[in-house]
């Protein structure tokens, strides 16, 4: 997978907007970075049920509706100011590296 350095800098707590999928243009909260490169699990994106094997909290087993990974190249980060999805730049203050939105400037980090 062509993993540009733009997509790698999203991070846990990001807000994004899913661009690609049937989850297009839904908003969410990035919960975790996937453990493969390029996974992320964002709030309410991409749920399924998964199958729950019988055990001390549920006895008979079931179903859950949980997040699943979805590739990091199908979101962008969202942007309060834009209110959209937008690229990420880099900014530095104190000599430290902050991501902004590239469009207006905000501070994204
Ligand atoms: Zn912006």
């Amino acid at each position: 997978m062509n993993l540009n350095k733009e997509q790698s800098r999203i991070k846990a707590n990001d807000n994004v907007v899913v661009t690609a999928g049937s989850d297009r243009g839904r908003r969410g909260k990035v919960l975790k970075i996937g453990a493969k490169r390029g996974r992320i699990i964002v709030e309410g994106i991409n749920k399924r049920n998964k199958y729950i094997k019988p055990g001390p909290e549920s006895p008979k087993g079931g179903t859950a509706n949980i997040e699943f990974p979805i590739d990091m190249s199908n979101v962008m980060i969202f942007c309060d100011k834009c209110k959209k999805g937008v690229r990420i730049g880099i900014a530095y203050k104190d000599d430290k590296k902050t991501r902004v939105c590239k469009k207006c400037g905000k501070n994204l980090d």
